[in-house]
């Protein structure tokens, strides 16, 4: 039997970073290293249908050892891959037993120190077992601790069949972190009525609600004439495209004046010359409401922009990211419910909580699998500072076991 640390600190030794400008699936071959020993693992333990397909994607069964027939099927989802923006080549996991409220200096880099005063939920933590990365990469556990918690807890269920639990599907997905990560999911094949990812922070999280998402580009066409002779011609896409994001609202409505439940508009990318120029945006918000009104707002300050440059044009153009799950989970009150009454039996008081950002259960749960978020105990993701603890990491296992325990007991 190997422990759930034993399992993380094999998993974030492995490189498996995503790759956001790749047009292949998955778009780094390397994910599928850490996808290969998994399946030999589950292999070993015995799960005889693992397997791992075409696109990188682990698909494997607990079967059922409860009597009842009527058990709904539930499956558990954690992502191989960690993020583009800080390297994962050569993570060096160091465990920091028994922390009691030291900096934490990370050896490979001492500029990078992990203090309780800027990591509050540490305060947590005294006590436990604090994993770090070396101060060179980041650590991975976003969300190598949720594939190594679902890969502990499947081994414990294995051992201990005298636990009554309806069939239970594992999936290890690639390319999360790049927003492909449901691209390839064969729901058919996965075959199970509801989900949870494992991809949560703080011990007790249970996430129900994320933002709704689109993407929105305006395509500015100027006028272009050589600059020697423009007067009174040139109408320059570029100076257009400035004017549409200094247009924007002031002081709200952005990433960096907005929290809780507001949402935003967010200039990405701008690209062009002064004949052509685009402009990208993110939209998020909480409600479908909310998110018609600011493509609104949008479409007026491009309107607006234009009426200075009579001869150009411009075109709003809005693509359908992802949907707040919580219009799906509030028809399955089940899925939460019984997170919730998991948890609360490990000790845990979890509140379902929103995210300011999508999840895999956010594409899931509108292609069929309602799929809350809960916990793997992660923090500082995509960074070098990132950190779990053993005992949260622990907890996870613990949680992924009861939940199968409840949804036997109240088929
Ligand atoms: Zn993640």
């Amino acid at each position: 039997m190997s422990s759930v640390l034993d399992r993380f600190l094999r998993y974030v030794k492995i490189d498996t970073q995503s790759d956001p400008h790749s047009t292949s699936f998955p778009s780094t071959d390397k994910q599928r290293d850490l996808s290969k020993l998994l399946l030999v693992e589950l292999q070993t333990m015995g799960v005889t249908d693992a397997h791992l397909d075409e696109y990188g994607y682990v698909y494997a069964t607990i079967p059922a050892t409860s009597p009842k027939l009527q058990v709904p099927v539930i499956c558990f989802c954690s992502h191989v891959d960690t993020s583009p923006d800080v390297t994962g080549t050569n993570v060096k996991p160091i465990v920091h037993p028994n922390w009691q409220g030291e900096d934490l200096v990370l050896p490979d880099d001492s500029a990078q120190v992990i203090r309780l005063a800027d990591h509050p939920d540490l305060a947590g933590q005294i006590g436990n077992d604090i994993v770090t990365a070396s101060g060179t990469t980041l650590l991975g556990a976003d969300n190598k601790a949720g594939v190594a918690e679902i890969m502990a807890a499947t081994e414990y269920l294995l051992q201990h069949p005298e636990i009554p639990h309806g069939t239970i599907r594992i999936l290890f997905t690639p390319d999360e972190e790049v927003g492909r990560g449901t691209e390839h999911v064969d729901m058919l094949k996965l075959a199970a009525d509801s989900g949870y990812t494992v991809d949560g922070e703080t011990v007790g999280t249970l996430e129900n609600e994320t933002f709704s998402a689109d993407a929105a580009r305006i395509s500015i066409q100027g006028v272009s004439t050589h600059p020697g002779f423009a007067k009174g011609k040139l109408e320059n896409a570029l100076k257009i495209a400035a004017d549409i994001v200094a247009s924007l609202p002031q002081g709200t409505l952005s990433p960096e004046t907005t929290e809780d439940k507001e949402g935003f508009i967010h200039p990405v990318s701008v690209q062009g010359s002064q004949d052509e120029a685009t402009v990208d945006f993110i939209i998020r918000d909480f409600t479908l409401v909310g998110l018609k009104q600011k493509e609104e707002i949008l479409r007026q300050i491009m309107e607006k922009a234009l009426t200075r440059y009579p001869n150009s044009k411009a075109e709003l153009t809005v693509t359908e990211q992802y949907r707040n799950m919580k219009d799906v989970l509030d028809k399955y009150p089940q899925v939460t419910d019984n997170a919730i009454e998991a948890m609360r039996r490990v000790g845990l008081a979890a509140e379902p909580r929103s995210i300011r950002g999508g999840t895999d259960g956010s594409r899931l749960s509108f292609m069929g699998l309602p799929c809350p978020n809960i916990f793997a105990g992660e923090h500082a993701f995509h960074s070098r500072l990132e950190w779990v603890s053993v005992q949260d990491m622990e907890k996870a296992v613990e949680v992924i076991v009861e939940i199968a325990k409840v949804w036997e007991e109240r088929a």
